[in-house]
């Protein structure tokens, strides 16, 4: 009679799923189920080169490490290592033809308390930008019938629910929005001693910030944001020529002549926070380079972040692919300044790659692409709750209302639709712990649906994740403790 066999799964090893790049001379990978980064040395490199040509079982793999004379103990741990740093996997999972492993997504966060509230205090603004995602063609807002301003009982309201809402947080984040924010100065001075009054009670910290397209700003204004560290984003699209193409009055007259002074002033007023200006690239106004300077040089913005409109491909000021490349050339020679600025320990200002390092640092590995209905909420002038400032006043995104809470089953459905896991073209995607497949907003309006992956820039996203993965990792070979600064650093689109 035969003996009864037992079947034992023979365990193999196989990579795991990682971007190889270079930095500083140094070969990292990029762990993509981590989101993590590991150096690789010349072992390392050995292991992947051995499992690149297929699997092999752990007896295997010993024996040809040791044949390029590796000690058995040094193989081991190298390969222990590699295993639990993941860069190498054991267990049964798919693999693609490459042999290359893919681990499902992560399951998304069951508990998140509040972070940020953004509260847009008007729905107004005197400014009729053409590209603007409120007022523009391709707009989301539904405002009719609703308050044009919010009132002190809402944002009272609205301060509280984020102080419930945020429990367990020591520190929670009030950005205010428009609209035009300034429009409604009184109500921010008044939601900043209440929202500090409430928080001191409860011994916590409430920090500040704003957006503002500049043309309200007054020495009083800046003053009061200066004292109370208020941080200020300024809408600016570059110089005079550039800025005013589509940042207009409604009269069609262009805001460069009565924003210049302004931000050269609140630069020079309010001394508690850098002051940061974001860009809207339209097409003409792709002149990344030349915006960069004027406004960092020539107004001394501290810092100068960019993002390409949202809009549906077929506006005029819409970026066309050829335009895409040519801002991402010019992103490629501001990243290279970067570098250099860094490797010296100075700040460059480019906030688009400060902004992707701080991920990297703090090995940030997304199950949605913001914290857009997650640890951050927007809430328009009638108290309607939205995932974040865009979708404010829009009744089809509507998650509730500050007198009546959240409705969870929208949140779940806003966020269930936006979750990676969800998102079938972006599984094997080695950029998706940080693009996750990208801004809810920008894909309701090129898609009509929130949870659709960004597909249009997929190229262009891995080009520049990979861009700064390799300045991420000559930094942390060149000058390491420069990047100690982005523990904290958040960014807000
Ligand atoms: S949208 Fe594109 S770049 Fe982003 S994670 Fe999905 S596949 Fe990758
Ligand atoms: S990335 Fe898009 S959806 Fe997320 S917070 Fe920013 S604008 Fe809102």
């Amino acid at each position: 009679m035969t003996p009864a066999q037992t079947w034992a799964p023979t365990r193999t090893y196989r990579l795991g799923e990682f971007h190889a790049f270079e930095g500083g001379g140094r070969q990292f990978l990029y762990l993509v189920p981590a989101g993590a980064i590991f150096e690789l040395d010349t072992a390392a490199a050995t292991v992947i080169s051995l499992l690149s040509e297929g699997a092999a079982t752990p007896e295997e793999l010993m024996e040809k490490l040791t044949q390029r004379d590796f000690a058995a103990g040094d193989a081991a741990e190298l390969i222990q290592e590699m295993y639990l740093a993941r860069v190498i996997v054991a267990r049964e999972s798919t693999s693609d033809s490459t042999g290359v492993s893919r681990e499902p997504v992560e399951t998304p966060p069951a508990d998140f308390p509040l972070q940020t509230l953004v509260m847009n205090l008007t729905n107004q603004c005197n400014l009729s930008c053409q590209y603007c995602y409120e007022f523009g063609e391709d707009k989301v807002a539904t405002p009719e019938g609703k308050p044009k301003f919010m009132d002190l009982t809402t944002a009272k309201a609205s301060v509280d629910f984020l102080l419930e809402q945020s429990s367990g947080r020591k520190a929670v984040h009030i950005t205010f929005f428009g609209g035009e924010t300034l429009m409604n100065f009184p109500l921010l001075k008044q939601v900043v001693t209440y929202a500090g009054q409430r928080a001191a009670e409860q011994g916590r910290h409430i920090d500040f910030s704003l957006t503002t397209n500049a043309t309200l700003l007054t020495p009083t204004i800046i003053e009061f944001l200066s004292e109370n560290s208020i941080g200020v984003t300024v809408s600016m699209d570059g110089p005079a020529e550039l800025h005013d193409k589509l940042r207009v009055f409604a009269n069609g007259k262009g805001s460069y002549d009565i924003i210049a002074p302004r931000v050269r002033a609140l630069i020079q007023g309010h001394r508690t926070r850098p002051i940061t200006a974001r860009v809207t690239l339209t097409n003409g106004v792709t002149d990344v380079v030349r915006i960069f300077r004027h406004l960092k040089q020539d107004l001394g913005f501290h810092e100068v972040g960019f993002a390409p409109v949202t809009t549906s491909p077929d506006r005029l000021y819409a970026i066309n692919e050829r335009g895409m490349d040519g801002v991402l050339e010019q992103f490629h020679i501001l990243a290279d300044e970067y570098l250099e600025y860094a490797l010296r320990g100075e700040m460059h200002g480019f906030s688009n790659v400060s902004d992707t390092i701080a991920e990297l640092y703090q090995g940030v590995n997304k199950s949605h692409p913001c914290g857009a209905a997650l640890g951050l909420l927007g809430v328009g002038p009638s108290g309607d709750i939205a995932p974040c400032h865009r979708f404010v006043d829009s009744d089809t995104h509507s998650l509730g209302n500050i007198a009546t809470g959240v409705d969870r089953e929208k949140q779940a459905d806003f966020l269930n639709r936006g979750h990676i896991g969800s998102k079938y073209d972006c599984h094997t995607c080695w950029a998706r712990p940080l693009c996750a497949g990208g801004c809810h907003h920008e894909a309701f309006v090129r898609y009509g649906d929130t949870g659709h992956p960004n597909l249009h820039y997929c190229d262009w996203i891995r080009d520049w994740t990979d861009t700064c993965l390799r300045i991420y990792g000559a930094i942390s070979a060149g000058n390491p403790g420069f990047l100690e600064q982005f523990a904290e650093r958040k960014a807000l689109n």
